[in-house]
């Protein structure tokens, strides 16, 4: 049941204004309009909760994660319901992001029971050493305090209220404050609901979670901008993730912000694959392209390969695949308007060819196929950019020579492909180091959507896929982001935290 309130530290409070849910279809509801007030009070309740959540045990926020999860799993399918109306996403979709997203809160669970992710060290006292006594010294991790969390709008539940980087942050013993997406209001809120009972029934202080409703841009602005903000997670576009990172970084104490970004996912097929089995790549890259209307960050919008017959075959049977595939509903009008832009950005780009494509109108996203010269690529930036929707370049190089220029060009990736047989070894050798240093996730015959959610999982990359390259968003390694090292040097046993 919705309320149509934001949760500020376990109260429900509307605020003057309204705004209006703009589902793909049935009914829209109207949600309260953040306020940088609501924000303030949110962040200072997240304070006052971090004296005691961050010292809490590992047990005791173990048990939250496994409560938040078992409350969305409750309330499933008023979960599904409301999220397929507001995302235009099929139901097995939203199914299967929930069975992701309370898997990952319980993988956190187990995580930080295991206590590996505190990284303990301890260099014992040596009081006798010459020319001078070594101090007692112990090392772990320790949370940072109260974290910013914006979700993405393709995934309302995965990547937003309740996603990874909520999931992480309260691992690690930092209070969360969401900026509800306004594409999901509706979604969001009833997650805040599970998490709100969760906290209720575990006795955690109230102040460990909000969730602020958007509306207007002054909440996030006031919410990166707080003092009491010690770092930021981020899923959402360049344009928006960009102008939130360079507020931190503005700050009078700057923070760390954790932006996951958009990316084009190159792949680079090689020649013996092409030769062997370019076709197939072709439909396998039609599927992955159109997967849930081309809106994921690892959609791979780019693909390499050596001009020639071989090409024309893997062209033509993604041609053929993406004809056969049906218009898509796109998440929000404004995304669907950034799609026709996007089209006809590529369409002028220079030397590029309209391989397949007709038009789109309202929230509808067609397939499109574009083809380009390796030269003509190489001297347009443009073509680079992200384009958030079905929508794929065929970059016919002249040679594997080219081939590596072109990975050589390319920007911060979240992930980078090879096709590749046996006798393309020498070439796969010459392309992996440039791209380890492009992206975060390397693969082999295989397509890029579909982000595990594990211990070895690394969900980020060089700018512009994010902002931090160090991070992942994605599996265990991700708690990181809301840790620091601290070290005890000779301080009283008793005094310590209980992990030292
Ligand atoms: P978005 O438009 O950037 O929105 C993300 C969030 O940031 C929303 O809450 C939005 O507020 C807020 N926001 C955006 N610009 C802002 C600004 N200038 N000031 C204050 N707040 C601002 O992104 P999206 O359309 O939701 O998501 C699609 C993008 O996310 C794609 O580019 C996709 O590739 C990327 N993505 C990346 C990953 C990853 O892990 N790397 C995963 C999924 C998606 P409003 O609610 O007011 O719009």
């Amino acid at each position: 049941m919705l309320i149509g309130k934001h949760l500020i530290a376990g109260e429900w409070l509307g605020s003057d204004a309204t705004f209006s849910s703009e589902p793909a279809h049935g009914p829209s509801h109207d949600f309260p309009v953040g306020t940088p007030a609501l924000v303030d009070a949110a962040v200072e309740a997240a304070e006052e909760a971090f004296a005691s959540f961050g010292w809490s045990t590992r047990a005791e926020r173990a048990a939250l994660l496994r409560k938040i999860a078992d409350e969305i799993d409750a309330r499933g399918d008023a979960i599904t319901e409301i999220g397929t109306q507001e995302t235009g996403l099929p139901e097995a979709r939203l199914q299967g992001e929930r069975g992701r997203t309370v898997g990952q809160l319980r993988l956190f669970a187990d995580h930080i029971e295991k206590g590996d992710y505190l990284d303990m060290r301890h260099d014992q006292a040596m009081p006798d050493r010459a020319p001078l006594p070594r101090p007692d010294l112990r090392m772990i991790q320790r949370p940072l305090g109260p974290v910013a969390v914006f979700g993405a709008s393709n995934f309302p539940l995965a990547f937003s209220v309740a996603g990874g980087d909520t999931a992480a942050a309260l691992a690690a013993g930092c209070p969360v404050v969401v900026k509800g997406h306004s594409a999901h209001p509706g979604t969001g809120e009833i997650v805040a609901q599970a998490i709100d009972a969760a906290i209720k029934a575990t006795g955690v202080h109230p102040g460990v979670f909000s969730l602020v409703q958007g509306g207007k841009r002054d909440v996030g602005t006031r919410l990166v901008q707080h003092p009491l903000i010690r770092a930021v997670g981020f899923t959402g576009s360049l344009g928006g993730g960009r102008a939130l990172f360079d507020l931190c970084a503005q700050r009078d104490e700057p923070i760390p912000f954790f932006g996951e970004l958009g990316s084009v996912n190159p792949m680079f097929i090689l020649p013996q694959a092409a030769a062997a089995r370019g076709a197939g790549i072709g439909t396998g890259w039609a599927g992955s392209l159109t997967m849930g209307a081309g809106q994921f960050c690892t959609n791979p919008g780019i693909a390499v390969v050596v001009d020639g017959p071989e090409a024309d075959a893997f062209q033509a049977a993604a041609e053929a695949g993406l004809n056969a595939t049906a218009n898509q509903t796109m998440l929000t009008d404004g995304i669907a308007d950034a799609y026709r832009d996007g089209v006809a950005r590529v369409a002028a780009g220079t030397g590029v060819t309209q391989v397949m494509g007709t038009s789109c109108a309202a929230r509808d996203a067609a397939p499109y196929l574009f083809a380009v010269s390796g030269d003509d690529w190489l001297s347009d930036h443009k073509l680079q950019e992200e384009v958030f929707g079905p929508l794929g370049i065929v970059v016919r190089v002249r040679d594997t020579a080219q081939m590596l220029q072109v990975a050589r060009a390319v920007e911060g990736q979240l992930t980078c492909t090879l096709h590749l047989d046996d006798s393309d070894t020498a070439d796969a050798k010459a392309l992996l180091p440039l791209l380890e240093r492009k992206a975060g996730r390397l693969l082999a015959n295989s397509f890029p959507t579909g982000v595990e959610v594990c211990d070895s999982m690394v969900h980020g990359g060089p700018y512009p896929a994010s902002t931090n390259f160090g991070a992942t968003s994605v599996g265990t390694l991700s708690i990181r982001r809301f840790l620091r090292p601290v070290c005890y040097q000779d301080i009283p046993t008793g005094l310590l935290p209980e992990d030292v």
